[in-house]
C-alpha cells in the first residue's frame, strides 16, 4: 500500500496550478510501474508513479516522485 508523500503530493498540486493554463498545450507523464495494475482491465494505479509535466516543446516543467497512487481526476481538476 503506497499512500506516497504528502509533501510531495502537494508539490505536484502546485506545479499543475502553477504551470497548466487555459489555451496552453502541456503534457502530463505519468510513469508506472511495468506492473501497475492500470495496465489491467482494472485500470485502477496500484503503484507509486513518477509525475513529470512538459510544455507542448517536450521541455520538462516539473517532476514530483512518491506522491502515491495516480488517480486520474488529479488531471482532470485542471483542464479548461
Ligand atoms: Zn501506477
Amino acid at each position: 500500500m503506497t499512500q506516497g508523500n504528502r509533501k510531495a503530493r502537494r508539490a505536484w498540486a502546485a506545479a499543475r496550478k502553477r504551470h497548466i493554463r487555459p489555451g496552453h498545450v502541456y503534457i502530463a507523464e505519468i510513469q508506472h510501474d511495468p506492473d501497475c495494475m492500470i495496465y489491467s482491465t482494472e485500470r485502477t494505479c496500484t503503484c507509486n508513479p513518477t509525475r513529470i509535466l512538459k510544455d507542448d516543446r517536450g521541455r520538462e516543467l516539473a517532476r514530483v516522485e512518491n506522491a502515491g497512487f495516480y488517480d486520474p481526476l488529479e488531471m482532470a481538476e485542471v483542464m479548461p
